[in-house]
């Protein structure tokens, strides 16, 4: 399929052409058609899937070429609402707007809070057709009446499931009260968790599902490999691969906060210039962080599951699995950050004996056993057959000999149900 197939207006097709881009991804396809013909929309998607431009393109197009035409450069109240989660999610939308609107005489704005609301103020009152906020700074808005949602035909929640972790449930039902009855709800979410459908259910008129879930998508496109290692040896061997396989921008996951920032510390010591992306960094420290990472300063990104998902990086080469996630569709979601949109990536994951009922849950939701890769002088000891001492590599000691006294670092996650919390929403 060909984006021209899809009919959007000739000055949308112009932009998208330049960035390069021919074909629809799936959820695009999907989307497009849907909420150009007015349908309310229920996605399930996650960043890298292309979700932006799926309902970025047509909502441009209805602006365009709607029966209430008036596009124009003095828009008094927004006619589209685009509500993320955070900064980063909302500079990302706004610049996507720009960037596939470039043709066209639309305004658009992120308001988000951290920084000074005057200067937000003064774009609102130039007049803007495309608003994306978090939803914090918006009802800052609105209660200093400086912006008007009475005019809102368009009401996009992106991202709704990490909204509702964030907290932030009232602020949207408050929000949407504020919208008028007759309007398109677009409703975007990694996950359908029984609170998003509740939300949904009251949100959303007939609308039609779209389900991308890359569950096939990315476990089919990137390479995978699993290196079988000790807990103790994983800090070494990522090093290793550091030293011999010429890695560069690779994000590498952490279970924890704690863990990420002794993670990026550990490389930096080694030379290897890496820095930590998690929810207690400051909005600003996070936006540097990312830039520097994007730009190649940085050759590593030490990330959470959380704070990753509103990472926007075009080609991520390799994503490192430094501990697998508790929950399976994680897994899916982190590699779906590298070999986006057609190119190669590829992700490594260190697994070691208690991550082993992980690894099997991961296998079976992407249906496949992964590739198994042992690295000399970091093998994986045997725990329910000892073996003797691994002839020492690395300049650490040995570890795992398989006495479970000696093993104090694996006792910590040796009981395969502790890894099944189901905590995915730290
Ligand atoms: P998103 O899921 O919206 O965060 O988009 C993921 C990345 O894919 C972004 O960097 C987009 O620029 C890129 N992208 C979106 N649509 C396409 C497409 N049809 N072909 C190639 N790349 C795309």
């Amino acid at each position: 399929m060909h984006f021209s197939e899809l009919g959007l207006n000739a000055e949308i097709q112009r932009a998208v052409a330049e960035q390069g881009y021919d074909t629809p991804t799936p959820i695009q396809q999907q989307a497009i058609p849907a909420v150009l013909a007015g349908h309310d929309l229920m996605a399930t998607a996650q960043t890298g899937t292309g979700k932006t431009a799926g309902f970025t393109l047509p909502i441009l197009h209805r602006l365009a070429t709607g029966a209430n035409d008036r596009l124009t450069r003095i828009a008094r109240t927004p006619r589209v609402l685009v509500l993320t989660p955070t900064r980063e999610l909302a500079i990302q939308v706004e610049e996507s707007v720009r960037t596939y609107g470039k043709h066209l005489p639309v305004n658009s704005l992120a308001v988000f809070g951290g920084v000074g609301i005057n200067p937000q103020i003064a774009n609102l009152r130039r007049g803007v057709d495309i608003l994306v906020a978090t939803p914090g700074r918006l009802l800052d808005h609105v209660q200093q009446r400086t912006v008007d949602l009475s005019g809102i035909e368009i009401f996009v929640l992106d991202e709704a499931d990490r909204m509702l972790d964030m907290g932030f449930i009232r602020d949207i039902r408050k929000i949407i009260a504020l919208l008028p009855a007759q309007r398109q709800n677009l409703l975007f979410s990694a996950t359908f968790a029984p609170e998003i459908r509740e939300l949904a259910g009251s949100l959303l008129k007939h609308p039609v599902a779209v389900d991308v879930a890359p569950r096939n998508t990315a476990a089919e496109t990137v390479k995978q490999q699993v290196i079988e290692t000790n807990r103790e040896q994983k800090k070494e061997l990522l090093k290793h691969l550091f030293e011999t396989r010429g890695l560069h921008q690779v994000l590498i996951f952490s279970r924890t906060k704690h863990g990420a920032d002794a993670l990026a510390r550990m490389l930096d010591k080694a030379g290897i210039k890496a820095a930590a992306i998690h929810g207690d960094k400051s909005q600003g420290a996070r936006t540097r962080v990312l830039s520097e990472f994007k730009e190649g300063k940085l050759v590593a990104l030490v990330a959470t599951d959380i704070a990753a998902r509103g990472i926007d990086i075009d080609a991520l080469p390799y994503v490192i699995n430094y501990e697998l996630p508790n929950v399976p569709e994680d897994y899916v979601h982190r590699i779906g950050r590298t070999g986006r949109a057609g190119m190669e990536g590829e992700a490594i994951s260190l697994v070691c004996h208690d991550e082993r009922p992980q690894l099997r849950d991961i296998e079976k939701l992407i249906k496949r056993s992964l590739e198994r890769v042992v690295i000399e002088g970091f093998e994986q000891s045997a725990v329910a057959a000892p073996r003797p001492p691994q002839p020492p590599r690395s300049p650490r000691k040995p570890q795992g000999q398989g006495k479970p006294s000696g093993q104090k670092p694996a006792s910590r996650g040796n009981r395969p149900q502790q890894h099944h919390s189901g905590n995915r929403h730290r």
